[in-house]
């Protein structure tokens, strides 16, 4: 038997989902700096790297050819196109993760949450929410970095992500950061809590004990 049979504690998931402009990324930012263990999911993705982005560190950056192919050979566990870019996520590095006992945190849109939902059903899934509409559109404009279509975009976008925000465990507003983050953060400390994701765990456990006394 494994050394980590013997544990209660496996990895949890945390899944946060957004719609762009509501402070996804300063939130995340937050959690992993107070929670170094976290691990983190790096997605693969199509797009070309951002200012600082390094590679293998916000994203592995590839072609849409190599994607594809990972795609077919059934190495994601979930993927989506967004704004016209492929995101997908690789099962293996996550399943060692949790199996190893570290959470795995995972910043993706709500199309491939919907498919992890499936898989990690008993993770924790938390969508944030702008206070309202308008001041969602104060902070696309105040970034500076969107277009009028991009925002214009981004906000259709934000609308259709708003009405999957139902089957979400946990929804957070920020309308002010702190309160927001100290949410997030019980948030993510009730899920650790949860029952671990593989239902034979206690049953194992119990035998080890047994066995082993
Ligand atoms: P950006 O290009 O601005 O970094 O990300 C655009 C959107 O893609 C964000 O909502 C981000 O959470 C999402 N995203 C990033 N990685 C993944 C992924 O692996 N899968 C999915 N489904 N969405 C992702």
């Amino acid at each position: 038997m494994k050394q980590e049979d013997h544990k209660f504690r496996l990895g949890q998931v945390l899944v946060v989902c957004a719609p762009s402009g509501t402070g996804k990324s300063t939130l995340i930012s937050m959690l992993r700096e107070e929670f170094p263990d976290f691990g983190f999911s790096v997605s693969y993705t199509t797009r070309a790297p951002r200012g600082e982005e390094q590679n293998g560190r916000e994203y592995n950056f590839i072609s849409r050819e190599v994607f594809v192919a990972m795609r077919s050979r059934g190495d994601f566990c979930e993927w989506a196109e967004v704004h016209g870019n492929f995101y997908g996520t690789a099962t293996k590095p996550v399943e060692k993760m949790l199996d190893s006992g570290r959470d795995v945190l995972f910043d993706i849109d709500v199309q491939g949450a919907k498919q992890l939902k499936k898989t990690f059903y008993k993770g924790t899934f938390v969508f944030l929410l702008p206070p309202s509409r308008e001041e969602l559109v104060r902070r696309l404009e105040g970034r500076g970095t969107d277009s009028a279509d991009s925002i214009e975009r981004r906000l259709n976008n934000a609308i259709g992500e708003l009405s999957q925000a139902k089957w979400f465990d946990y929804w957070v507003v920020n309308d002010f950061l702190d309160e927001a983050y100290q949410e997030l953060k019980a948030v993510y400390l009730a899920g650790k809590c949860k029952p671990p994701l593989r239902p034979g765990i206690l049953g194992n456990i119990q035998k080890t004990w047994e066995d082993d006394g």
